[in-house]
């Protein structure tokens, strides 16, 4: 394989999902520097988060059921829920705009069909296939299946 098909290989829908991260950290001034583990904030951390939300300033990476996403706003999901979790907190500079209804999200993990060996996303894949190019600011893990576990963070 040449570099030049190397180059083409990569996923365009990952590339997607890149750009729209950068978007995202460049739209509202994320300064992933500031960031805080969703598991050790401390009382004053969480007093300034309440305060920078109040500014619509804090963003919550946070687990569910299918995926990770960045959404807008400081979130805290109760301990009972089954696979919502607040994984970090993340601060702009520039505030994202809405209500206490709002919600703003981009997907911090995707898992999707391989471009290379289940295109249509209707195949179970190929045996031992090497999946796509990835994009610079993504990583994957194997193609298992014809599908792909992509990471946005
Ligand atoms: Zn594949």
């Amino acid at each position: 394989m040449t570099s030049q098909s190397r180059k083409s290989g990569v996923d365009p829908v990952a590339k997607a999902y890149v750009d729209a991260i950068n978007k995202w950290t460049k739209d509202y001034g994320i300064d992933f520097k500031k960031s805080l583990e969703g598991d050790e904030v401390t009382d004053a951390q969480r007093k300034n988060l309440e305060k920078l939300n109040s500014k619509k300033l804090v963003w919550t990476e946070h687990s569910t059921c299918e995926g990770n996403y960045y959404s807008s706003g400081y979130t805290i999901f109760s301990e009972d829920s089954c696979c919502w979790r607040s994984l970090a907190f993340h601060i702009g500079s520039k505030p994202w705009v809405g209500d206490e209804d709002t919600l703003i999200q981009f997907e911090a993990t995707v898992y999707m069909p391989c471009s290379v060996c289940n295109a249509d996303g209707e195949g179970d894949g190929e045996e031992d296939c090497p999946g796509p190019g990835v994009p610079k600011g993504a990583s994957r893990d194997d193609c298992e299946d014809g599908y792909i576990n992509w990471f946005f963070d």
